[in-house]
């Protein structure tokens, strides 16, 4: 069994911005980069809102620089996934059998954004017309027609935030009433910018080298819908299934935090396993930091 100082579980904003400061300190954290090295970013070709690149940056190169920058300080890297924790006595069993104790650590495993499972949704993924941030990816829709999947809060606030440069937006919802909040729900049934569509199910994403069109299924009739972007807003699932039992989650499965601190000392906690509100890189990244000097303070 290996002895660590600072292992950080996830190599996404959150992760890698935690080690280049985690390094600095003269830590020597280990990061367990897990099945998705770079995390959610390296899924995107293009990222226009990460301060300091004003012309945008491609996502997988943008991570590619936060590792090069942490592994120049000193972080080292693991190709493993946690596959078991115990948060007490603070020690990782990984999928290729090897385990270390560590005296403390920064969970930043992110969340996965729900999917449909419909054909096309994959193909079109990321920098072709499906997206899951309105925030990331709106304003590549200027003057176009979108639509927005989901009926929740989260569904509403996309749609209404798209208003703001897309000429029409449409609700797909596959209820007849929306699951959101009635002050959200009125906004948006007010909004002469957006249409929602009662009862409909996507079953199919139609496209070239970027969407075209949406297949639907109102009841028995099935019907294209003409669309440059489709925003998914059927939630997220934070990646925390191995801290079950160990920790405070909320309903969702995020960890409760206070600021950078969990409930159990030594274990720290960044990005968006723990945050369903924000859910941006340099949020995630700004967390990672914090996690990072807390993890500082308590080693020493
Ligand atoms: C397609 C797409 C485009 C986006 N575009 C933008 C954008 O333009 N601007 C913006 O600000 N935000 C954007 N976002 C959101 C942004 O990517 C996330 O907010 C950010 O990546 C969160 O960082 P994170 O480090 O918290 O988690 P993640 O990026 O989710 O990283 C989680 C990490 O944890 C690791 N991990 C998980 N479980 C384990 C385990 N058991 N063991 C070891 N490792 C594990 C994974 O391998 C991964 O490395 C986009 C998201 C997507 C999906």
């Amino acid at each position: 069994m290996d002895f660590e100082n600072l292992v950080i579980i996830g190599s996404g904003c959150a992760g890698l911005t935690a080690a280049i400061y985690g390094a600095r300190a003269n830590l020597r954290p280990l990061v367990i980069e897990g099945d998705q090295p770079g995390g959610q970013l390296t899924m995107t070709s293009y990222v226009e809102n990460f301060p300091g690149f004003s012309e945008g940056i491609n996502g997988f190169e943008l991570m590619d620089n936060m590792r090069n920058q942490g592994e120049g300080f000193g972080a080292r890297f693991l190709s493993v996934i946690v596959e078991r924790i115990n948060l007490k006595t603070k020690e990782l069993f990984f999928n290729n059998g090897q385990n270390v104790v560590a005296k403390a650590i920064i969970i930043a495993t992110g969340a996965a954004p729900r999917m449909l499972n419909i054909p096309g949704e994959r193909e079109f993924f990321g920098g072709k017309g499906v997206s899951t941030c309105a925030t990331c990816d709106g304003t590549f829709y200027k003057n176009k027609e979108v639509v927005v999947i989901g009926g929740g809060d989260s569904a509403c606030e996309e749609a209404q935030f798209l208003t703001r440069f897309c000429s029409k937006v449409y609700i797909i919802h596959r209820r007849d009433q929306f699951r959101a909040s009635k002050i959200m729900a009125d906004r948006v049934l007010a909004n002469p910018k957006i249409e929602v569509l009662w009862n409909t199910i996507p079953i199919e994403i139609c496209g070239d080298k970027k969407v075209t069109h949406i297949c639907l299924r109102t009841e028995n009739r099935e019907r294209e819908l003409p669309c440059s972007g489709i925003f998914l807003a059927i939630g997220h699932i934070p990646n925390t299934k191995i801290f079950g039992g160990q920790m405070e989650l909320d309903l969702e499965g995020y960890i409760m935090t206070q600021g950078a601190h969990t409930s159990i000392p030594g274990i720290f906690v960044a990005g968006d396993c723990c945050d369903c509100h924000y859910r941006q890189a340099i949020t995630a990244a700004g967390m990672g930091a914090a996690a990072a000097i807390s993890a500082e303070r308590y080693l020493s």
